[in-house]
């Protein structure tokens, strides 16, 4: 189709995060008159930064997860331009894990691991593994998710890491007996001794990430995450491209002509468009449906976050960039040095340290006051020997509904509402995209990573309106 022939079409694109943004430049460069609808008075969505004095604080993603070439990568060194862009030291020297006093880096041989960790531990785990192996010997059959990875990997094992471990690695996805004995097939006598005489690693016990990070594009706008989103933000109002920011939508008529009401500024404003597309997460999208999917309303799996960002008189406090913890004694699973990044979101000589905490409604946490928090996180990062006795000023933030379930393909409930959404004509859901961080130069089109796959969905869901549009 040509492009000049969309230009009476009009699109709303509900939601300005990344994946908002995207499609709707993309849809903008193909002609249509396109109108985005964000609730808060900023777009960006998770991938946005906040600034604090001196400081950019980046609270979303912090990695341009795409491969290191492809015609993608090429779009977006164009909108962002390569002399705004730095290079990033290999990924997969920049994570550690944090377990039992060490430092772990991804990909450690688990026999390793053992080593660093002492004879004493190493017992524990073997006598604890050999227990649970005689007592569950003919037992093939497991009822809950602590019976059956205490009989796969022992009750030591089980408690000390896994625990945890795997609460982290659900986090607002499915977390069932069945997802986790597909994730965590357990360790049998042959495995154990394939272990013991080889560099094999364990992906619970030491996250394969430096597989992954190797083949990256390892770039990183040197202002944050905000100076890429506000780059794609000037190209869509350059354009002709309008924002309507702090607004929220009152209703949606899904029969054509389709017809947005939504409030902004106490101000009441009505949109006529040809199609809409939903930019958020389908949990979110359905709202503006007649109830369809009675009788089970899509279940929250999303966690909380409280980020505690901390400007640390010092040049550095350790040399990587993030730190995993899964240990229920610390308060923070996460934590960051944002300035290992770019010197350029950090006043020279000092640290911009971002702590990760998360939680639901329910804890006891989320009502904890600023103060308390702070205190717990520092004494937290005192006893673990990060922090000494630095000059630290402080900023919390927290945000709902953060760490979400985002695999569309893995979750049947999304699926439901995904295809439910898609039936009416001219409305596309595009969903919130995952992290995985699985962008590889092997296989692209696999990449499930967030800011790759705004990009391959977007470019996805243009097509799939030109298609339609035609037909029409
Ligand atoms: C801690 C963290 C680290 C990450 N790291 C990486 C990384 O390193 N690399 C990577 O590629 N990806 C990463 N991701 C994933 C990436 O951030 C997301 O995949 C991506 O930002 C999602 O974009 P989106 O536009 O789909 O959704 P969102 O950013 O959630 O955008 C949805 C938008 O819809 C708006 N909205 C909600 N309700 C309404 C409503 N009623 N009306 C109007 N608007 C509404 C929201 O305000 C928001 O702006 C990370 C995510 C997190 C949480």
């Amino acid at each position: 189709m040509h492009k000049n022939s969309n230009a009476t079409r009009s699109v709303a694109v509900i939601g300005g995060g990344i994946g908002g943004l995207v499609v709707a430049l993309k849809l903008i460069q193909e002609g249509y008159k396109v109108t985005i609808i964000e609730k808060q008075n900023f777009v960006g969505g998770i991938a946005t930064s906040f600034h604090h004095g001196d400081y950019i604080m980046d609270v979303g993603p912090h990695v341009l997860t795409f491969p290191t070439k492809s015609e993608i990568t090429d779009e977006i060194i164009s909108i962002v331009e390569e002399e705004n862009l730095i290079d990033l030291p290999s990924m997969s020297n920049l994570y550690k894990t944090y377990f039992q006093g060490s430092f772990f880096t991804p990909g450690t041989p688990i026999s390793k691991i053992f080593t660093t960790l002492g004879i004493g531990f190493s017992f524990r785990a073997f006598r604890s593994y050999f227990i649970s192996k005689c007592k569950n010997l003919f037992k093939s059959k497991f009822h809950t998710i602590d019976e059956y990875m205490i009989a796969s990997y022992g009750e030591f094992l089980y408690n000390i890491w896994f625990k945890n471990y795997i609460k982290l690695q659900f986090t607002g996805s499915d977390y069932s007996l069945k997802n986790i004995v597909n994730s965590y097939p357990g360790l049998s006598l042959k495995s154990i001794i394939l272990i013991i005489f080889t560099k094999k690693s364990h992906v619970a016990l030491t996250d394969n990430i430096s597989k992954i990070r190797s083949s990256q594009f390892n770039k990183y706008p040197k202002l944050g995450m905000l100076f890429l989103i506000q780059k794609i933000q000037d190209r869509i109002t350059d354009k002709g491209g309008k924002i309507f920011l702090n607004s929220t939508i009152t209703s949606i008529t899904h029969n054509s002509p389709k017809k947005i009401t939504f409030e902004q500024n106490n101000q009441k404003n009505e949109l006529n468009i040809d199609a809409i597309i939903y930019a958020l997460p389908p949990k979110l999208a359905i709202q503006w449906f007649p109830n369809p999917l009675q009788p089970s309303p899509p279940k929250n799996l999303a966690q909380n976050a409280i980020m505690v960002f901390l400007f640390v008189d010092s040049p550095g406090l350790f040399d990587w960039w993030v730190i995993n913890f899964n240990q229920p004694d610390l308060i923070f699973f996460r934590i960051s040095q944002q300035n290992f990044l770019s010197k350029n979101i950090c006043p020279k000589n000092k640290t911009l340290l971002c702590i990760e905490i998360m939680c639901n409604d329910n804890d006891e946490i989320s009502k904890y006051e600023d103060s308390k928090l702070l205190s717990i996180v520092l004494s937290d990062l005192k006893k673990i020997d990060i922090l000494n006795n630095e000059t630290i000023d402080s900023k919390i933030l927290k945000f709902n509904n953060f760490y979400i379930d985002s695999q569309m393909s893995s979750n049947p409930q999304q699926q439901e509402i995904y295809n439910f959404i898609n039936s009416h004509k001219q409305e596309y859901l595009m969903g919130v995209l995952q992290d995985s961080g699985n962008s590889s130069d092997s296989n692209p089109s696999q990449s499930n990573a967030g800011f790759h796959s705004a990009f391959l969905n977007a470019a996805e869901i243009v097509k799939k309106i030109n298609l339609d549009f035609t037909k029409k």
